[in-house]
């Protein structure tokens, strides 16, 4: 059965948006926008899968928003709205850890990388996160989701939940007339030089907006000044910048400025090493500083602006959160009616 083609993406409120963000997730939806319908979401019920306080949320759900609008998504064309404004994102998550397997969420690393040694103490809904995941793309039907690389494995599984789903009610999806499958195989979009952007003080690990030390990342609302500081204190080797990708290799932290720079300036690792192999870090970063300020500045100037404004935030979300649930009630109409629920 051919599905209507589908984007569905999502940040969470979890604070301090950073340049991975930007480059792995938002440069990619706007993007999108030409080809595809897009629907694009402020995760706030994934957010408080680790604590959130109260006072600080309604902030951090309106600053991803004015981040979303700030890179150019459109929300009259596209659809942009927070999660809990449509419950059937969490009334279908049900029925998914309904259908999902605990060994298959016990292999998820993103609960084990949270919940760290304490796992007894993680709470339920982050090692649930993945069915909600796969619930929030499903209950539009979605066929596309453009992610970070760290995202690819939640992905994986709701392809995992769809075809279980499709296959555990195969003759009731047949009887209610939709034909074989129910629900598409979302396909990941994980694609270009930037799809794991690293922390700054340490090549291996992933840029995160949990890091205790903000030096690690370059945030959305940083300011030239704390751009040009934290990339001049970035971690590097003494080594000048190789001619090649191919001696990037076992330099985690070289690849990875290369990589923000050939994301920020759309083109490619070996572009960039064309211009500047042989070069000290210090010419590097030099360059890479005025890309970053050029890019960041006035996407920072366009947030302040928007958040300064929280009424007309709201009213995108509450617009967007209304066309939304138009679809999704339609979806859950339906899979009510596979599962065998009575109902309205
Ligand atoms: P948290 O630490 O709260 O999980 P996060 O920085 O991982 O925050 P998310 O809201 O979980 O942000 O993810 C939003 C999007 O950004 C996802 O598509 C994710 O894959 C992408 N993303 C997150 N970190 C990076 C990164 N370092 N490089 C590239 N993409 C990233
Ligand atoms: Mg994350």
């Amino acid at each position: 059965m051919a599905f209507k083609q589908r984007v569905f993406s999502g940040v969470q409120p979890t604070g301090n948006l950073h340049l991975g963000n930007y480059l792995g997730a938002l440069v990619k939806f706007v993007a999108l926008q030409e080809r595809y319908d897009c629907i694009y979401c402020v995760v706030d019920l994934h957010a408080i899968t680790v604590w959130q306080e109260p006072a600080e949320l309604p902030h951090a759900i309106r600053e991803v928003t004015a981040a979303f609008i700030a890179c150019g998504i459109d929300p009259k064309k596209h659809i942009v709205f927070n999660q809990s404004q449509v419950a059937e994102h969490a009334e279908l998550a049900w029925i998914f850890n309904c259908v999902a397997r605990m060994g298959w969420l016990n292999r998820m690393t993103q609960f084990k990388e949270k919940a760290g040694k304490d796992r007894e103490n993680a709470s339920v809904g982050l090692y649930a996160y993945p069915t909600l995941m796969a619930a929030d793309i499903l209950v539009y039907r979605a066929t596309h989701v453009p992610v970070g690389e760290d995202q690819k494995q939640h992905l994986e599984l709701s392809r995992d939940i769809a075809q279980k789903f499709n296959n555990d009610f195969g003759a009731s999806i047949r009887a209610h007339g939709h034909g074989d499958a129910f629900f598409p195989l979302p396909e990941p979009l994980i694609q270009g030089p930037a799809t794991r952007v690293m922390s700054l003080r340490d090549g291996t690990k992933k840029m995160s907006k949990s890091d205790a030390s903000d030096y690690s990342r370059i945030n959305l609302t940083d300011d030239a000044d704390a751009i040009a500081q934290k990339i001049r204190k970035a971690k590097t080797d003494p080594e000048p910048l190789p001619h090649e990708e191919k001696g990037l290799e076992h330099r985690p932290e070289a690849d990875n400025l290369v990589g923000i720079y050939a994301a920020l300036a759309d083109t490619s690792r070996a572009q960039v090493l064309a211009q500047f192999g042989g070069a000290q870090f210090s010419a590097f970063k030099a360059a890479l500083i005025d890309l970053l300020v050029g890019k960041l500045a006035p996407l920072n100037a366009e947030m302040r602006r928007l958040i300064a404004d929280p009424a007309y935030i709201d009213q995108v979300l509450a617009d967007g959160a209304a066309r939304a649930q138009g679809l999704a009630a339609e979806t859950m109409k339906a899979v009510k009616d596979i599962v065998g629920f009575v109902h309205r």
